[in-house]
């Protein structure tokens, strides 16, 4: 009864954690229902059972959003209990990894910007060759996986393979760390345009128009930027754009670690210096709203709750 008291009241002061125990519950019965009958089916309640299931032989591509658990979207969640095996980034959280049930293959083919483990032309191979055996196969990226996620290489290749595949979409970084910062990517007042940008053009070894981003009333976001800061830094200074532009530097946006270092354009190296990785740069007047707009570092200083929570749920 105690403990129904303390999760009930959580439940209702923060639907974040709300929404990280149903999740957790929901893969917690799958993995004991698992454990005991190991050929089950996804053991998920039919609510959370929305998309038509995953089938043999086919491939769902599945962008898991930037981090925090309660952002997978409920089509992710249902692909990961419908597989037979998941082929997984670096870029996916511990906590949405907890999420696949033990009885799930899992193959990590972690990347990072300066290191690739497994290079993408085998990635395709494995995606291929778990398809033509008849499995049901998820390959989970960070995101989504049509932003700066090579998504679209990986399914260019399953189509001429003549594999059958779906695309779940996942909350990109852009969005997800800015509003878990506060930072609102558009305001009538700051910014009437957004653009995502990668820091890391090792493609054709082109570096950004930095003149054409370098515009009033814009929102800049730059992906895999952090190694890149300096000069990324230099290039927008060299473009006109005034030394005092806010910028931020979001470190693990929407994780329970998150980190925010905030400044204006001529300290951004040294910003970006501080953080680690994953690490998302927001350049533009709209940053400002931070100061007064920062809910989720407040609140995850600021909720008891979840300690109790997660006392409840050991
Ligand atoms: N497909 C992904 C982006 C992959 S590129 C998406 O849509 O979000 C990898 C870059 O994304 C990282 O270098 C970083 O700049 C950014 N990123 C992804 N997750 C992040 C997070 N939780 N916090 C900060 N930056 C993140």
């Amino acid at each position: 009864m105690a403990l129904f008291s303390v999760f009930s009241r959580s439940v209702i002061a923060e639907p974040r954690v709300r929404m990280r125990q149903v999740m957790r519950w929901a893969a917690r019965v799958t993995h004991d229902v698992q454990r005991f009958w190991p050929h089950a089916q996804a053991v998920i309640p039919n609510y959370l059972q929305l998309s038509p299931s995953l089938g043999a032989g086919e491939v769902a591509l599945v962008g898991s959003g930037p981090g925090g658990v309660e952002l997978l979207t409920m089509a992710a969640f249902q692909m990961l209990n419908q597989a037979d095996v998941v082929v997984y980034d670096r870029l996916v959280s511990d906590e949405i990894l907890q999420l696949i049930p033990a009885n799930i293959d899992t193959v990590c083919v972690g990347k990072a910007a300066s290191f690739h483990s497994v290079p993408q032309s085998r990635i395709n191979e494995i995606l291929i060759e778990r398809a033509q055996r008849g499995q049901r196969v998820v390959r989970l990226k960070g995101g989504d996986s049509f932003i700066f996620g090579r998504g679209g290489e990986e399914l260019e290749q399953l189509a001429k393979a003549g594999v059958i595949f779906r695309v779940i979409p996942g909350i990109t970084a852009a969005s997800g760390c800015t509003s878990y910062a506060g930072i609102p990517l558009t305001h009538r007042d700051y910014a009437q345009a957004v653009t995502f940008v990668t820091g890391h053009c090792q493609h054709n070894g082109q570096p950004p128009d930095w003149h054409s981003l370098v515009a009033s009333n814009h929102t800049l976001v730059v992906y895999m930027g952090r190694l890149s800061a300096t000069s990324i830094q230099q290039a927008l200074l060299a473009q006109g754009m005034s030394e005092q532009m806010p910028v931020a530097v979001i470190e693990n946006g929407t994780r329970s670690d998150q980190r925010i270092f905030s400044g204006t354009l001529i300290q951004l190296a040294k910003l970006a210096e501080h953080a680690a990785s994953p690490a998302l740069l927001v350049v533009g007047e709209v940053v400002r709203l931070h100061q007064t707009l920062d809910w989720f570092n407040t609140a995850a200083q600021k909720i008891p709750q979840a300690t109790q929570l997660s006392q409840f749920d050991n």
